[in-house]
């Protein structure tokens, strides 16, 4: 309401949305591509390829938490846990196949675009959270999306990965807005849907569209009965509330 009594036309529910990025603004890709992808390293670092994909599948929760340092750090140590001993030549290697990877994921998340820039130019800050290794946080700032966004909070450079409350509060804090304030959209993997609404976000479930029945999706949330968007777009039509 105005001073004078009269009701707004509308006014703004939410002052920022964050958005998760894997499966949600890009493509998670498909296990059997990231694996095809895990035995082109380790034929690189001269291991077993198939036991170096598995430990490399297995150790998400460190990679994500970055306690095994940055990329590079993180392919000699998986070497030679399995009897390796990469040169760094081989290690440079085996990283730039993971890299190029990396950036063919983002690269695909183009159609996210256009309903990122409606968004921006509806007024909302924009923001991403995402569990992720070093080498995502490496070659974010050339895709094309970061432009987009204001604020980005990574797991593997706060230490801590989603549904903890922590990184919800970083990325909130960054934005200088009220969490109440705040949309989240994300997939659900990570349990990152009941973990944002807990933290007082207004969490939306959106699942990238990807051509494969075998994405790669860590603890999702199936049973989510919270509100989904089947598009992008439709989070302009959330950002007033009805007058
Ligand atoms: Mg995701």
């Amino acid at each position: 309401m105005t001073l004078d009594g009269r009701s707004e036309p509308s006014s703004p529910e939410f002052e920022a949305i964050l958005f998760d990025l894997f499966g949600t603004l890009v493509p998670t890709g498909s296990q059997a591509a990231r694996r095809a992808n895990l035995e082109e390293m380790g034929r690189a670092l001269e291991v077993d390829v198939g036991a170096f994909a598995d430990r490399w599948f297995a150790t998400f929760d460190e990679r994500a938490r970055g306690r095994f340092g940055n990329l590079e750090e993180t392919i000699e140590r998986l070497a030679r846990e399995l009897g390796g001993d990469p040169t760094p030549r081989q290690i440079e290697s085996a990283a730039r196949a993971r890299l190029d990877y990396a950036r063919a994921l983002l690269r695909a998340g183009r159609r996210s675009l256009v309903p990122l820039d409606a968004l921006r130019s509806a007024g909302p800050r924009l923001g991403v959270v995402s569990d992720t290794s070093e080498d995502t946080v490496r070659i974010w700032p050339t895709s094309e999306l970061a432009s987009r966004f204001d604020v980005a909070a990574f797991s593997c450079d706060l230490g801590i990965r989603k549904p903890d409350p922590e990184i919800y509060r970083v990325a909130v804090e960054r934005l200088g807005v009220r969490a109440d304030r705040v949309a989240y959209v994300g997939d659900g993997g990570s349990h990152e849907l009941t973990g944002a609404e807990a933290f007082g976000l207004s969490a939306f479930q959106y699942v990238f569209p990807e051509p494969t029945e075998d994405a790669y999706r860590i603890d999702r949330e199936p049973d989510w009965s919270g509100p989904r968007l089947g598009d992008l777009a439709e989070l302009l039509k959330r950002l007033t509330r009805p007058p």
